[in-house]
């Protein structure tokens, strides 16, 4: 499945990695509690009882260059059985692996990440080169994310780590390749990263996740951050600066395709869908 639209001067595609099925919403929204949280997905078409999302990846073509944006799971179903669909829809948009010039990381959980490599061991998009940040990278392998990080740290390890020799290191706020900028957007994980593109559109990653919840309630923590506080401090800037400076969104969880804007509607927040230009 995949929604091809423009951003800026780029061609931009949306591919999706199928989606998820996660746990019921008041065991990862902290604060609203189960009948305010129901009531939101409710009137927003959405079952109640347990949270469902798309992946999303964005495939950019700057400067001649093909950007993959996140890569899904992989072959993992830790979350049902829908998801690791990527290279079937790149294939649908007449996208080769080889074709991928650089595979970009918001950041490095399992849902994001796991397409790097096949389960041979081989990258699956054989001629890209890795960019991701320094304090993501550190994070997940640093002993001291080892106990409590056990899963995610492997994957890391497995899909991140053999690529060592052509990862590029992203600096906050760089133009890493042209007409995309970096934006530290920590809590979520310690470093995560959103991105702005020329043409005033931003990719917004985890920082919040979810449409309608994340927007109804941005003050709730989320149990996927792993510094839930940092996590609303980081949301709520965020969120304030897309409604101030008008950006498209490119939500990798939201519903398909995952494209919008928002709108500020006194203290909460409400994603308003479009199909891109
Ligand atoms: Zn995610």
């Amino acid at each position: 499945m995949f929604h091809r639209f423009t951003i800026g001067t780029m061609t931009a595609t949306i591919v999706s990695d199928g989606p998820l099925l996660l746990h019921a919403p008041e065991k990862i929204f902290v604060g609203p509690g189960p009948a305010a949280l129901g009531a939101s997905l409710t009137a927003s078409g959405l079952q109640a009882d347990r949270i469902r999302v798309e992946q999303n990846c964005l495939l950019l073509e700057t400067a001649g260059k093909k950007v993959l944006f996140d890569n899904g799971m992989g072959s993992e179903k830790l979350y049902g059985p829908d998801s690791g669909r990527l290279l079937d829809s790149l294939r649908e948009a007449g996208v080769a692996p080889s074709e991928i010039d650089a595979m970009v990381l918001t950041h490095g959980h399992s849902d994001h990440c796991w397409g790097t490599m096949s389960d041979d061991g081989t990258p699956n998009f054989p001629n890209a080169t890795l960019y991701l940040s320094q304090a993501e990278l550190d994070f997940w392998t640093s002993a001291a994310s080892e106990p409590r990080m056990t899963r995610s740290s492997a994957g890391v390890r497995k899909h991140i780590l053999p690529l060592r020799d052509r990862i590029q290191i992203i600096r906050d706020e760089e133009e890493f390749l042209p007409g995309v900028h970096a934006l530290a957007t920590p809590g979520h994980t310690p470093g995560h990263l959103a991105f702005l593109f020329d043409g005033g559109w931003c990719l917004t990653g985890d920082v919040a996740f979810h449409d309608p919840l994340s927007y109804s309630f941005p003050d709730a923590e989320s149990v996927y951050d792993t510094d839930r506080d940092l996590g609303l401090r980081t949301r709520r800037r965020l969120l304030d600066r897309l409604v101030a400076d008008r950006l498209s969104i490119i939500g990798y969880h939201h519903p398909w395709p995952g494209l919008g804007r928002l709108e500020s509607t006194g203290g909460t927040f409400r994603f308003i869908p479009e199909r891109g230009g």
